[in-house]
């Protein structure tokens, strides 16, 4: 299969791009840079659509940037490249005679209102109740392909939680104040943290990549990309000092995580969602860390 990955070049792009590449598929990555293996957004939009079987949009500026203040310019980007990109990638795929069987939009769980008690599905009911559920709701909408493709190209949206992995996201951040035995809870530790490990979105990312049994449905498939176990921040915290080895016992309030951050972002943080995979378990997804232990210890020993 010959897969288009916008935004292949990002820490989930290349787990991605490693595992279709094992099972002997090809990819073409797009970027705002040209280079090997790549075409830009810029070639997209003039040259229509490369021929290919399945496409992803992962593209979008980082939501966790510590470089960038939480200003309108940045809030602006955080939609733009979300949003500008999946709409060139669906009007492409409408455009093109031979439209992929596949196109899947990574998004995240911040559409579900934060919680310490509601548990949410991928069939909750959602409405915008805040800046990013507000992009969640904007993204989604801008994958919707047009009537004339839907029936040849299943549309499928997953909702991510914070993706664990050495090389990027919140990982690369927290390894370090952890080994320096700085870690801590962010506020109470209470609040749900939803997450998956890099390996098991990728890998989720595929299945969802698979060509369609039956004539697809003409709306949007949505699966929770997040590990079956439900944890809080307490516990994250807790187990990630446990695997490393150190101590964790510096807490951080949250006016100093607002402070730093924002806080409309650093809600991703200082709380959270319970986030059920029900359909992705249905789907017959198996994950290879589908608990905190089993993702840590990947991540600190490899
Ligand atoms: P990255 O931060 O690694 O970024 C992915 C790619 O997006 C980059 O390699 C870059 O490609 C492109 N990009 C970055 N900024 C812009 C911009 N301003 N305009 C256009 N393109 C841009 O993302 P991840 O791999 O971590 O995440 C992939 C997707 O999953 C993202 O959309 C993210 O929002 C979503 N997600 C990620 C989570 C996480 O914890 N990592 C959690 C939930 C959702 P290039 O430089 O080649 O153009």
């Amino acid at each position: 299969m010959r897969v288009l990955i916008g935004g292949g070049s990002g820490f989930v792009g290349r787990e991605l791009t490693r595992l279709l590449k094992n099972k002997g598929h090809e990819v073409t990555v797009i970027s705002r840079q040209p280079g090997p293996g790549k075409i830009t957004w810029g070639e997209l939009e003039s040259h229509g659509l490369p021929p290919c079987e399945g496409a992803v949009n992962l593209a979008g500026e980082n939501l966790m940037n510590p470089l960038r203040w939480w200003n309108e310019s940045y809030k602006k980007d955080l939609f733009s490249s979300r949003i500008d990109t999946t709409k060139s990638l669906a009007q492409a795929i409408a455009a093109s005679p031979n439209p992929p069987h596949s196109w899947v939009v990574v998004s995240g769980v911040a559409c579900y209102k934060p919680s310490l008690t509601a548990e949410y599905t991928e069939e909750s009911e959602w409405t915008p109740f805040d800046i990013l559920s507000k992009l969640l709701k904007e993204w989604e909408a801008s994958a919707l392909l047009p009537e004339n493709v839907t029936n040849t190209t299943k549309q499928v949206v997953i909702r991510s939680g914070a993706v664990l992995g050495r090389d990027g996201g919140a990982m690369k951040q927290m390894l370090l104040p952890f080994w320096l035995g700085l870690g801590g809870t962010l506020g109470s530790g209470r609040q749900p943290f939803p997450w998956i490990h890099v390996s098991d979105l990728a890998g989720l990312i595929a299945h969802a990549l698979e060509p369609p049994a039956d004539t697809p449905s003409p709306s949007q498939q949505v699966f929770n990309g997040v590990a079956p176990a439900l944890n809080t921040n307490l516990e994250f915290t807790k187990e990630l000092g446990r695997v490393l080895r150190r101590p964790t016992i510096f807490p951080v309030p949250a006016f100093v995580m607002n402070t730093l951050m924002g806080s409309e972002r650093a809600v991703v943080l200082m709380e959270g969602q319970k986030v059920i995979p029900k359909r992705t378990q249905e789907a017959g997804f198996q994950y290879k860390y589908p608990d905190l232990t089993s993702a840590l210890k990947e991540i600190v020993e490899s």
